[in-house]
């Protein structure tokens, strides 16, 4: 059995108690990662945003809003975890200030002035010792150019990041059950999955994380 981290979903930043910015991810993608981990027998804490699904059988869920709230909850779980597959929208921006209360309306033009949001997966990659960290990009490629711009982006998150792989998702992953995704690996392999359920690339994406922690410890035990 292996300790698993998964975020999902998107994170709330509020202006005040009744307005926030967010985006409109689903959380399908976490959910079926975390529904599939905990099918095979592990052990998984699942650090959601506000999301419209269930929580599936045997996942630990832990619920969280904003950004920081999203990274105080990961930060917590991650040293007892062997895998993190880092798979929420996190919101890159937040409002320099959350007011109390529902202030009137502000018609006309105004401006919001907006401060970076931490980097989860980054920040916990820093501390990431011989953990297996699972990251995602949306992109779209849908001709060859595009295709090796996007893959050539995932090569530079994985070092930003520390990932060791780096989920490629198109645009069509957004909302549905189905997704186009290739894989990047920190070793520099390319591995284009065939379109199909999110469960199904869950599943393989488990299996890889799973080989590259034995591969490592069997590495650091010889
Ligand atoms: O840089 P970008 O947002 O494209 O990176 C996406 C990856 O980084 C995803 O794995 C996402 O979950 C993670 N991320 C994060 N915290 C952020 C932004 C992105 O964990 N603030």
């Amino acid at each position: 059995m292996t300790e698993i981290l998964v975020t999902a979903g998107p994170t709330r930043e509020h202006l005040d108690d009744v307005r926030f910015l967010s985006n409109p991810s689903t959380g399908r993608m976490g959910y079926a990662i975390a529904a599939v981990a905990a099918a095979m027998g592990h052990r998984v804490h699942l650090v959601s945003g506000p999301v419209e699904l269930p929580t599936p059988p045997g996942v630990e869920r832990i619920d969280v809003i904003s950004a920081e709230d999203m990274l105080a909850a990961s930060a917590a779980v991650f040293p007892g975890c062997s895998i993190a597959f880092f798979v929420a929208a996190v919101a890159d921006h937040r409002p320099a200030q959350r007011v109390v209360g529902k202030p009137a309306k502000n018609l006309g033009r105004y401006s919001l002035e907006l401060v970076q949001n931490p980097d989860i997966a980054a920040i916990l990659g820093e501390r990431k010792g011989d953990r297996v960290c699972v990251g995602f990009a949306l992109e779209s490629f849908s001709d060859a150019e595009s295709r090796s711009a996007a893959i050539e982006r995932a090569r530079r998150k994985i070092v930003r990041k520390n990932f060791d792989v780096c989920v490629l998702n198109g645009p069509s992953a957004l909302g549905g059950d189905r997704s186009e995704v290739i894989l990047i690996a920190a070793d520099g392999t390319v591995q284009p999955l065939p379109h199909g359920e999110k469960r199904q690339h869950a599943r393989v994406l488990i299996e890889r994380a799973l080989s590259i922690a034995s591969a490592r410890r069997g590495h650091t035990e010889s």
